[in-house]
């Protein structure tokens, strides 16, 4: 197929026929051994054995034997995308909920100002959301939290990239996700609950991060009268770790589910939600990276810690922990009707690990990056082998993974203006060095500005901004919703919030040293391993567990 000037649109993505082992992750987990998917126009349009006659339309089809497991596109419902530059933290010490290493001056210099710091340079805007989209892709993901941007004026979008986006879908079939309440209602679980009931679909909330009873209270306060709770069918609490069984009862009784987030949970509090318990109690459960620099690179790496401790304490079979990437976070959503399996009628997202033998489900589990041949979203190949991806017609950037020649197709006809013709290495290159010069760049930061907004808007083309989740209210609360009261009575979230691009805070110039960039990959990251071992808080089952894993 000859290589396109223009770019596919996925609402008229090509006939594409692919052969190969299909782990449908349907009703039935049906697996079909030796099967093939046939997409046309962003959809499946049939998902059957390879020597069934193929569907109407097909017949000049060349058929692509991909030679590899082909599944759903993997679903993170939680994720902090734009931190993900920022390499994994070396966690001083072991807390017992997030109001204390928010706190802790280490995660200010190495985090929060960095971030910020990144964040109030307008002109690395599009290489941070052409670096954190890129590394999702090449770890599988199809669909995932997105990135908030704010404007001078205080009006936030998302970015708009290739990986759907839960919370701005442009699609009226796929329900947007809401990750926000007004401040006045999050104080008052009763409105919370009024709030909760005009949702349609699902509201997303972090929910009792920690494993204390300062965590828990987190979950308790959504308890307004004895027996009453603020909780719906339509919420969804990410992390949900200081929860005791009985709170696992109340939350399945009123329809909630959960994000668990295992590897986060284990750097900062070296222990995770009950799942045990949460699984007892029939919680929905997905899964979601959190960030990189507390949590998982990606989710084949989440998936790898999620498996090592569910056979550590025996829960969760790896086919339920396919499916919560996939059919479960799907269902999450209430987007089960278009995504989540594979069959007729739902959208062409998939992945494909190459290989097509041994256990499906712990094959996708024991997943390395450079096992990755295909990932496709809507019908269009957007990563995978580059011998593969111009067999199905597409051509875009090339790069190694793990010593393997891939490829990313990211052009799309409605493509974000921020990132047009940026190509991910000029963006990695472009964060690196500003990684390694962030003290510089802080000092820039807290300058009297000498352009005006407006100027810097002519100059940059654009006044869009990072909108920060622990700066800014983006709707990803990063703390307890409702009030949360200290000794002092206070309201410990409202203390945490600042206004819209204020000057930026004094001490950032002070507090941030050069870091290097969070790299795209493990199996490319020759020092991962190593510097996991470091960390104080993971058990040493999950170290080696993923030292054997990624090795
Ligand atoms: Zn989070």
């Amino acid at each position: 197929m000859a290589t396109r000037k223009k770019p596919f649109d996925p609402a008229d993505s090509p006939k594409l026929a692919l052969e190969g082992r299909i782990v449908t992750m349907n009703g039935a987990f049906k697996v079909i051994a030796r099967g093939r998917i046939y997409t046309q126009n962003g959809d499946i349009v049939a998902v059957q054995d390879a020597a069934a006659p193929a569907p109407a339309g097909f017949g000049n089809t060349a058929v692509t034997d991909i030679g590899g497991t082909i599944y759903p596109g993997l679903i993170d419902l939680h994720n902090h995308l734009p931190y993900n530059v920022l390499p994994l933290w070396q966690v001083p010490k072991k807390f017992t909920n997030r109001g204390q290493w928010s706190r802790h001056a280490e995660y200010h210099s190495k985090i929060s100002a960095p971030m910020q710091t990144l964040a109030a340079t307008p002109e690395l805007l599009a290489a941070i959301c052409r670096y954190v989209e890129a590394k999702a892709l090449i770890g599988g993901t199809t669909t995932s939290q997105g990135i908030t941007l704010a404007n001078q004026a205080g009006i936030r979008r998302y970015f708009k990239g290739v990986v759907r986006n839960v919370e701005a879908t442009d699609d009226e079939t796929l329900p947007a996700v809401s990750t926000r309440v007004p401040d006045v209602a999050a104080r008052d679980a009763q409105a919370f609950l009024a709030r909760l009931k005009k949702e349609k679909t699902c509201y997303l909330l972090h929910l009792s991060e920690g494993l204390d009873p300062t965590a828990r209270r987190a979950f308790e306060s959504l308890q307004f009268a004895p027996g009453e709770w603020a909780i719906t069918p339509s919420l969804c609490g990410i992390h949900a770790a200081a929860l005791r069984p009985e709170d696992f009862q109340t939350l399945a009784a009123k329809g909630g589910s959960m994000v668990w987030s295992p590897f986060s949970n284990l750097l900062l509090y070296g222990g995770t939600a009950d799942v045990a318990a949460a699984k007892a109690a029939g919680v929905p459960i997905s899964l979601g990276c959190d960030w990189a620099p507390s949590g998982s690179r990606n989710l084949l790496n989440e998936l790898k810690v999620a498996h090592l401790w569910s056979e550590a304490h025996a829960i969760f079979t790896p086919r339920e922990l396919v499916a919560m990437v996939t059919r479960n976070a799907a269902r999450l959503l209430e987007w089960d009707a278009a995504l989540g399996s594979l069959a007729a009628a739902k959208r062409a997202d998939l992945v494909v690990v190459e290989g097509v033998s041994g256990d499906p489900y712990l094959q996708l589990i024991r997943a390395k990056e450079s096992d990755l041949s295909l990932v496709m979203i809507n019908g269009i190949a957007r990563f995978g082998a580059e011998a593969l991806m111009r067999a199905l017609g597409f051509s875009g950037e090339s790069l190694e993974v793990g010593g393997a020649r891939r490829m990313l197709y990211f052009a799309h006809p409605a493509a974000d203006p921020l990132v047009q013709n940026l190509s991910l290495s000029a963006a990695q290159e472009a964060l690196k060095g500003a990684l390694r010069s962030l003290p510089a760049l802080a000092r820039k930061a807290e300058r009297p500005k000498l352009m005006s907004e407006a100027g810097l808007a002519r100059k940059s083309g654009s006044t869009w901004r990072l909108a920060l989740d622990e700066v800014l209210d983006t709707g990803v609360d990063l703390r307890p919703n409702l009030p949360l009261r200290g000794p002092g009575g206070r309201t410990l979230r409202a203390a945490m919030m600042r206004p819209l691009f204020a000057a930026a805070p004094p001490k950032l110039s002070a507090a941030v040293a050069p870091l290097a960039i969070d790299r795209l990959t493990v199996v490319d990251d020759p020092d991962y391993l190593d510097a996991l071992d470091m960390q104080k808080n993971v058990p040493a089952m999950i170290k080696e567990g993923l030292r054997d894993l990624w090795s």
